[in-house]
Formats: structure tokens, sequence, C-alpha cells
């Protein structure tokens, strides 16, 4: 019996202008034998949606000067192995990393904020840091219309929820979604209930009576950030240094924060002007128009005519233009005439709809009772449905 002779490993990178094939001709895989390997990745994935930062391991037998085996990895949970068989045939597979789905179950009181409290919670506190900032991030997104965050929370009051969470073996979260959630605000308590009318995965959250808690429009376009000026018919301008009108809402945020667009719509203007700096509208139903400006930089595929949904990133904060620090100005604009995001009652998303109110009654029961296993103060209200 002869020891085997071990394999050598390369890893390689994808960068900008190196390419799969690039990186296989560097390998010695010359002509024929390249263009089978790139056949058998093909019946897994397009080559041409490999992203720049894509991690390749090509292993050689030394004795033989001949590349064995490559693994492409797609990203954290999926990987392509490549493997010369018999005839110097090439063949392909994709692994998954198992997953496992679990509940995790919160609540607390809160004594400073939001964030505090789930930070610190005592159940969280064995999680990654990255999975409890999701929990909070979830949380704000499904009570911003509701609760402010940043303003309205008062000492005492109380959260409950339930994730449902995908894991990976590691431990840390691959995806999940907030099932149910109660937060108790100066004594009120509002609710947000998960239902997927169509069952397509694109439900949405729902309050005990079965309207959506969403409205179409985001309150703000960045998550966590902080109003540094408000909407104004008259304030001192720092760079003018004159009294004007300011017509938009101005949010602190350091230079490459995400813009989220508020509402679906489509992109009317990705441009420049000397005032807005890099500045992009959006037109939305009902005469909407939405403005974010001052930006650093466009998000990737983003131009006039692409369709946008709510929440999707289309720019980075900045100080383009007229600006004396990174913030984004955002403007709302109705039929023409400039109005106050902050203030202007925003429309309400569809409430359950009729065909499947029997189905939310039973659905929604349920994850409001997840609820239950949890300390809190409130009575949970019963899931109602107006006809
Ligand atoms: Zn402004």
């Amino acid at each position: 019996m002869h020891a085997r002779a071990p394999y050598t490993e390369e890893v390689h990178r994808l960068s900008f202008g190196l390419t799969l094939g690039g990186i296989l001709t560097d390998a010695g895989l010359g002509g024929s034998e390249q263009q089978q390997v790139l056949a058998a990745f093909r019946e897994q994935f397009n080559p041409r949606r490999l992203r720049a930062g894509t991690e390749i391991r090509i292993r050689t037998r030394p004795d033989r000067e001949l590349v064995e085996r490559i693994e492409v990895g797609l990203n954290r949970d999926s990987t392509i192995f490549l493997a010369r068989g018999a005839g110097g045939r090439w063949n392909s597979a994709v692994t998954v990393l198992p997953t496992t789905v679990d509940t995790v179950y919160a609540s607390g009181e809160i004594t400073s904020t939001l964030w505090e409290a789930v930070m610190t919670d005592p159940v969280l506190a064995a999680m990654p840091r990255g999975d409890r900032t999701n929990f909070i991030d979830r949380l704000d997104r499904v009570f911003q219309w509701r609760v402010d965050f940043t303003r309205a929370i008062r000492v005492g009051d109380t959260y409950r929820f339930a994730f449902e969470r995908e894991k990976r073996p590691n431990g840390s979260m691959r995806s999940g979604s907030l099932l149910a959630a109660e937060l108790v605000n100066d004594g009120k308590p509002w609710y947000a209930i998960w239902f997927d009318p169509n069952g397509d995965g694109r439900g949405t959250w729902y309050d005990e009576e079965g309207e959506s808690v969403r409205r179409a429009f985001l309150m703000r376009p960045i998550a966590f950030s902080r109003i540094s000026s408000r909407f104004t018919m008259s304030r001192f301008h720092p760079i003018l240094r004159t009294w004007r009108a300011h017509r938009g809402v101005d949010y602190a945020a350091d230079a490459g924060t995400p813009v989220e667009v508020t509402a679906d719509g489509v992109v009317a203007r990705r441009g420049w002007s000397d005032t807005y700096g890099r500045v992009i509208d959006v037109n939305h139903a009902n005469g909407f128009l939405t403005r974010y400006a001052h930006l650093s930089d466009f998000a990737g595929g983003i131009g006039v005519g692409t369709r946008v949904t709510q929440g999707q990133v289309i720019g980075y904060v900045g100080m383009t233009g007229l600006a004396t620090g990174p913030h984004l100005h955002y403007e709302m604009h109705r039929r023409g005439n400039r109005v106050d995001p902050l203030s202007i009652e925003l429309p309400a998303d569809d409430p359950v709809p009729a065909d499947d109110l029997d189905r939310w009654l039973l659905e929604s029961e349920a994850r409001l009772a997840l609820l239950e296993r949890l300390p809190g103060a409130q009575t949970l209200p019963s899931v109602r449905a107006d006809e």
C-alpha cells in the first residue's frame, strides 16, 4: 500500500476583471477542458452572476500536475463542487448548509430605549449581536407607523415578541420572520401579527382588527436615524445665511449609510443639482413624489424608469450640493406641492382580504397565543375581522 500524494490547494478570489474562466486559465486549464468545467458549473449556476470576492479553491495533484477538484463558494450557505471524473469528464454538485427552524420568545420592560432593552435581554444574551439587532430592526419596522421609537418610548413600556428563526449549524441566524409582537406604549398596547393572504411568502403584519399596520410610505428613509431639521416655512440657512423655508426633513447619518425608498414607485430623476447635489426623485401612486438629496452615491441598478419597492436601498448618505455635513434631505410632494412627511396622513395598506378572513381568524389567534407563554401585564385581545 502506498500513500496517496497530498493535494495542494490554492485559494483565489474573483475581483473586478478577474473571471472564473481567467482563474481556470491561471490554474493551467486550457481550452476544451475549461469549457467542460464551465459547462458543469452552468448546470448549477450562471457564472456571469458570480460576485467579486467569491472564493474559489482549486485542488491539484502535484504528482500528476492535474486539477482534480474545484470549489466555488456562492455565499455563506451554498458551495458548488466540481470534480474530475472518470475519462476526464467534469461533474458538479451543489451543497447547502443544513438549517434548523425554531422560535425565539422574548419579553421585557424598557428602562431607556428599546435598543438597550433587547440588547441586554438575558434570554437573548447568547445570540450573536447581529441577530439581536435584527430583532430590533423588525420591531422598529412593524411598529414605526404607530410608535416613534426615538421620541415616544417611556420608561415602563413593555414588549413581547415571537420570532421564527432559521439557524445555521453554528447557531447564527440565516433568516427569520416576526410572527407576533406586542408593544405597550404609555399604557396602550399595539399588536402586529404576521399573515400571508396569498400564501406566497409575501405577507405582512396586521393588527388585532385585521387592519394592516403598514402605510404606503415608510416613516423615514433611514433606519435608526435622528431628525436634525424639520419641515418649516422659515429657518436660518447655515450656508446661505438667510432665513428660508425648509420644506423637507433632514436626517443626520454617517456618510455611506444606506437610504431606502419609502414607497413602491418608479425613479423619475437620478442626477445632480447644485443645491441638492446627487439627488433621486421617485414617483408613487396617487400623485406622490419623494426626493432624496445630498447623496454620496447612487445604488447600483437605479436609473430613470427603474421600478423600486418600499425599503429598497436606492443610494447612500453624503454631503453633495449645499450641505454642511453628511445628512439626507428628504422631501415629499403631493400633486406638485411640498408637504410635511411627518404630519401628513399617510394612506393605509389594505386590510386582510375578505376571501381570507376564515384563515386569518384561525392563524392570527394561534400566532397571538404564542405571546401568552411570555410574562406581560396585558390581557391579549381576541382577534377580530370586520366583514
Ligand atoms: Zn434639508
